[in-house]
């Protein structure tokens, strides 16, 4: 069986990275990974401007006019750079052009006017309150490298440097099927024997969280027959998802029936929950992961393996954040695989803490309200006590 990280090193290994790509404007770029070098169309900032409200002026005059200069001309946002009468001072704004033969901005809040006259307590550092061109970024300078996701802060940036056009990846195809007899859709009444159905919506969402195109493949009954239809339809997709079945039981058929139709890489790892997961490839594009069917399982088990593997397809590298927490509680437990427990993450007085949630169980989803990370366990411990050190891995950045 193999450990947390050869899996995902071995899934990392088999990603064969998305080759298409489009391109996009910069709303629709958000969250969307960056196919190819963005470098800056401008300067920026464009030109030389005033960073504050004040007098454009050359230092040198203020000595020889004895801090006194005559008013003369006005700068605004939008004009083209205008040019400064020797020995005087222009009234201008943050953000306008520096007037030519100005070297230095005097904050209005430092001078006094008297008449069409500007008085100066002070001197002045030449160059003070400037913004000078190609201080921030350069024309052509690289902004970001291939496989970068854009946020919105990221827009900003691609929008100052001019860049209108973005070619990113395209979207990861995913098809996601929950399997199992038992399952019912929410808003139907359940008969004896049967539950609903809470993976697929969860795992689709997670997907399009990620960037990828998310397809609901419903629910496919515990019938070869069934599961040998839908993997063969699912060759057009990069990633097919499906829920349920992949363990020992009699009737988890989802990894016979994908071993006979594809090519399974691993199955098991030692981890809890999630040990029963399998991962391989149908036909040279469609990535297969068969996740377990319980619901806290299938949720640590996309955490820990799709999410890398779609990122990565996407050309993206992801890291899954692990900081050191003080244990608020106890948790004992047999040494073996190892374990995520679902986990209260906060911080007293700057510094992390991290609570073990009652309900571990792979069923219960109960403790999902109040779950902000995990605690991670190594395979090798017994747990631990109260005041320890443990490993937290934050689900989002939602710490109280
Ligand atoms: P399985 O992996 O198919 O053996 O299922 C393990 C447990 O998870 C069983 O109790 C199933 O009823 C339950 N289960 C499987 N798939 C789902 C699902 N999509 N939604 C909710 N529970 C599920
Ligand atoms: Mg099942």
């Amino acid at each position: 069986m193999l450990t947390l990280e050869e899996a995902r090193a071995a899934i990392l290994a088999e990603v064969s990275p998305a080759t298409a790509r489009e391109s996009v404007t910069l709303s629709q770029a958000h969250g969307r990974f960056v196919a190819q070098e963005l470098r800056a169309r401008v300067d920026n900032p464009a030109f030389d401007n005033s960073a504050m409200d004040g007098y454009a002026l050359r230092a040198a005059d203020l000595v020889v006019a004895n801090f006194v200069l005559p008013r003369h001309g006005e700068c605004r946002c939008g004009d083209a750079p205008g040019r400064l009468s020797p020995g005087t001072a222009m009234r201008i704004f943050t953000g306008a052009p520096m007037p030519e033969g100005a070297d230095t901005i005097v904050i209005q809040e430092d001078v006094r006017l008297e008449g069409d006259k500007v008085v100066f307590p002070q001197t002045a550092q030449p160059g003070s309150h400037l913004r000078r061109r190609g201080e921030d970024f350069r024309r052509d300078d690289l902004l970001y490298p291939p496989g970068r996701r854009l946020s919105a802060f990221d827009l900003a940036l691609l929008s100052t440097a001019g860049v209108a056009d973005i070619p990113v990846c395209a979207r990861a195809r995913a098809l996601v099927v929950a399997t199992g007899d038992e399952l019912v859709t929410p808003g139907t009444p359940l008969r004896a024997g049967q539950i609903y159905e809470s993976n697929s919506l969860a795992t689709q969402l997670l997907l399009r969280e990620l960037g990828a195109e998310a397809v609901n493949g419903g629910t496919v009954r515990d019938d070869p027959a069934a599961l040998r239809e839908l993997l063969k339809s699912s060759t057009d997709f990069d990633f097919v998802i499906t829920s349920g079945g992949a363990s020992v039981g009699d009737h988890d058929l989802v990894k016979q029936v994908f071993a006979e139709i594809g090519e399974i890489k691993f199955w098991k790892v030692k981890i809890k929950p999630g040990k029963p997961i399998a991962f391989g490839r149908v036909g040279s594009r469609t990535h297969f992961f068969a996740l377990p069917g319980n619901p806290v399982s299938s949720l640590v088990t996309f955490k820990l393996f799709v999410e890398p593997a779609v990122v990565a397809w996407h050309h993206g590298t992801s890291h899954m954040l692990q900081l050191s927490a003080t244990a608020s509680n106890d948790f004992r437990r047999h040494p073996g695989r190892t374990e995520f427990l679902r986990a209260r993450l906060a911080t007293e007085g700057g510094k992390l803490t991290a609570t073990a949630l009652r309900g571990q169980g792979s069923h219960m989803l109960g403790p999902i309200r109040e779950t902000n990370g995990f605690i991670r366990v190594e395979a090798d411990s017994a747990g631990f006590r109260q005041g320890e050190s443990v490993v937290a891995i934050p689900l989002s950045a939602d710490i109280p």
